[in-house]
């Protein structure tokens, strides 16, 4: 396959200072939970992207001192971090990428539990969030020894192989970002108070940095023009542009962004393709060098606008290279059909900040690159012969047959539903997650293409079925159903008055809603999922017409969210739609017209007159196909050829769609999803400092007095 030739244009060139990029695919930096803790799948997980053809990789945030320490992110205190860094370096550079790493210090943005260093800050302040911990002024002294550390970390970046030096002023995260900031910045030194004072260090970090190393690396500055907070934060209309116009031509390349985190990151339900373009439209016309921005960008015409439009110099990715890992090879080979674009879910966010290495909704080797040996695009041939049946056309059964396909397994693939896609399609009408429908969508044309793959919508199968299909393997993938009785995390027995019949208040569930029957009137929505589906589906009740109470144990709408860097946005908007929300409440009971709710603190009860009653509070497995089958007993299964019959995703365990679809190429690598005595992946072992002794009791020293 060839591209058509307007997207030549992103496999130009670009000379970013010294170096030079191989073309416009630019991965910019992300978290990803893996970091200074899993060293090795961060350095597979890089080398794969640069392996799908981008042409520049770069790592999340590093430390450059323990003063600023973010522990769950890189570390690149002194040279004895070198090595782990420098295979990193290794495995990107190996597919002729550049290799970029973005160096920072923290402020008051951590609270140093690790190494239990007083933060420092430009004026005295709490630290961000809840911490107990005051981050103290900086004096000069600090400030000198700062530059010291960075510019110290950018020669051992140098010597890691590193060709792009980051100096990290976004996300309202690092020192330069605070000193840049009117909030945080009080000082009355040459430190503070102008805008040229506050842009000082920032200035003097990146100068400190082109001195170091500038020779033979690009120096680079990611900047946040824009904190959606008007005047009380950085504009791209006052001081965000300003700071660009001041140090126009310092850096050798402009990462620009809107900051915070939630704002750059948003996810789907919040923006489009393509959201940040308005901000940081502006930097291209006040800088000759290369300028990187991002905005959630899959579509290739999207991307060659951006260049035409004189927008961005280079497209950054940080999702879409998560989800397809080979989008820039794709794109160059005129593969279209192939690209597998990021539904813009945050679900890899969420396991940045749970501090365990990230997955993702659309590609289930993320993360399991080095750990599993799980490459995106190549699979190991079959090697038995099994003839598979799937049952179930969701995520978890559409991502188990084509990964079987790919290996060359005969599968028969079979829905109940004339349209595949199971829950992904439900949800994917509800409000704001239109694009859940991708993961759908992107297994579909590689499942069409297969010859050896048969689809079989529009079949309810039953076990005698099954027997009679002449197939040695099954994987029962028939998801599983909300539950209408109100048990999940907070209720452990049936909610009483739930009861069905005359003159009994009318109980939905999300299954209902997704299916077209809606109550009227008042409406009482228990969320004990805490995830999306209960802020969706109060907004579709909203738009109904509905006047919704939504009531949630948590003190937080959808808790979950704050995982996701959307809880704000999700809180704000259902609080919107909805007549009343009640937090730290829980209900009780229901009875004659009227919920009776609880707080979960005090116990003190309340009543809400209600028409209906919607729950949103867990789901059990659709698994009565599998029992069936398992209960027909080994001989029956057998004398049908049967071998094994499984459970895939939520018919094996309820849960997110990054789960079901993990679930389902589990199993087609496997060809089991039992649990096994076996340890499932490889270990990252810590290196030990073993000629350090370990202190002990006899050690001398002076003893304290009795
Ligand atoms: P998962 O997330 O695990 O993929 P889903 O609920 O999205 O689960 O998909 C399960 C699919 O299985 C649904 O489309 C459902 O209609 C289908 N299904 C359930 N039971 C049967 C059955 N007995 N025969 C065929 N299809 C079934
Ligand atoms: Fe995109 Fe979701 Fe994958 Fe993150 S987890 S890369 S947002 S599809």
């Amino acid at each position: 396959m060839t591209r058509p030739a307007r997207f030549d244009v992103l496999f130009e060139p670009v000379r970013i200072g010294p170096v030079t990029a191989k073309n416009r695919f630019f991965q910019v930096p992300h978290c990803n939970g893996m970091g200074r803790g899993f060293p090795s799948s961060m350095a597979a997980m890089r080398g794969v992207k640069a392996e799908g053809g981008w042409g520049v990789v770069v790592t999340e945030q590093c430390d450059v001192h323990h003063s600023g320490n973010h522990q769950r992110e890189l570390r690149l205190w002194d040279e004895k971090d070198i090595p782990y860094l420098a295979r990193a370096t290794d495995s990107i550079h190996r597919h002729g990428a550049l290799a970029g790493i973005e160096l920072a210090h923290n402020g008051f943005h951590v609270g140093n539990l690790e190494s239990r260093t007083i933060p420092i800050a430009p004026s005295l302040r709490p630290t961000r969030g809840i911490l107990p911990v005051t981050a103290r002024a900086m004096d000069k002294d600090d400030i000198r020894a700062v530059r010291r550390w960075h510019r110290t970390a950018a020669i051992n970046a140098q010597r890691a192989g590193f060709d792009i030096i980051y100096v990290y002023a976004g996300h309202d995260m690092t020192l330069p970002v605070h000193f840049l900031s009117r909030r945080h910045n009080h000082r009355t030194d040459e430190y503070g108070g102008s805008l040229e004072n506050r842009a000082r260090l920032l200035r003097e970090l990146v100068e400190d940095a082109k001195e170091a190393v500038g020779d033979t690396c690009a120096v680079a500055i990611r900047f946040g023009v824009d904190e959606l907070m008007g005047p009380r934060g950085l504009s791209s209309q006052d001081e965000g542009r300003d700071v660009v116009e001041m140090l126009a031509e310092l850096p050798d390349l402009w990462d620009v962004n809107l900051s915070n985190f939630d704002n750059d990151g948003q996810t789907a339900r919040f923006s489009d393709e393509g959201f940040q373009a308005e901000y940081v439209k502006f930097v291209k016309s006040v800088t000759t060098k290369p300028v990187v921005g991002v905005g959630r960008f899959t579509s290739p015409d999207t991307m060659v606008s951006m260049i035409r439009s004189g927008t961005l110099d280079l497209i950054g990715a940080a999702r879409p290279s998560i989800a397809d890992p080979f989008l820039p090879r794709k794109i160059e080979e005129g593969r279209f059909d192939d690209l597998r674009e990021c539904i813009g879910c945050n679900i890899c966010v969420a396991g940045d900040k749970a501090s365990v290495p990230m997955r993702c909704t659309q590609n289930p080797t993320m993360g399991e690159e080095w750990r599993r040996g799980w490459h995106p695009e190549y699979i190991p041939p079959k090697d038995t012969d099994d003839k598979i049946f799937v049952i179930g056309g969701g995520p978890a059964g559409l991502e188990a047959a084509r990964a079987l396909g790919q290996r060359g397994y005969e599968v028969l693939l079979a829905d109940r539903g004339r349209e595949l896609g199971g829950r992904v399609t439900l949800e994917s009408r509800l409000p704001g997650l239109g694009t859940w429908a991708r993961v759908r969508d992107w297994r579909l044309t590689q499942l069409k293409r297969m010859r050896n793959v048969q689809l079989l919508p529009d079949n309810d199968i039953t076990a005698d079925m099954v027997l009679e299909a002449e197939c040695s393997l099954v994987a029962v993938a028939t998801g599983a159903t909300w539950r209408g009785d109100g048990m999940g995390r907070y209720h452990s027995e049936p909610i009483p008055g739930l009861a069905h019949g005359a003159g009994a208040v009318p109980v939905f569930t999300p299954d209902d809603i997704m299916a077209g029957r809606l109550p009227t009137g008042r409406v009482v929505l228990f969320d004990d999922d805490h995830y999306y589906m209960g802020g969706v589906i109060a907004e579709r009740l909203a738009e109904r017409g509905c006047e919704v109470t939504f009531v949630t144990p948590e003190s937080l709408v959808s808790s979950f969210t704050q995982f996701t860097a959307e809880q704000k946005r999700v809180q704000r908007r259902v609080m919107e739609a909805c007549a009343t929300v009640v937090p730290t409440t829980t209900l009780t009971r229901v009875e004659s017209g009227t919920a009776h709710l609880s707080c979960t603190y005090t116990g003190r009860e309340t009543t809400v007159a209600t028409d209906a009653v919607v729950l949103v509070t867990g789901m059990v497995p659709r698994d009565e196909l599998y029992t069936d089958l398992r209960g027909r007993g080994e001989a029956a299964l057998a004398a049908a050829g049967i071998r094994r019959v499984v459970r895939v995703g939520d018919c094996l365990g309820p849960g997110i769609i990054a789960a079901a679809v993990h679930s389902g190429h589990l199993f087609a690598r496997t060809l089991d999803t039992g649990i096994t005595d076996e340890t499932p992946f490889r270990r990252e072992n810590v290196e030990l400092d073993w000629d350090q002794p370990l202190p002990h009791a006899s050690g001398g020293g002076a003893r304290a007095a009795r």
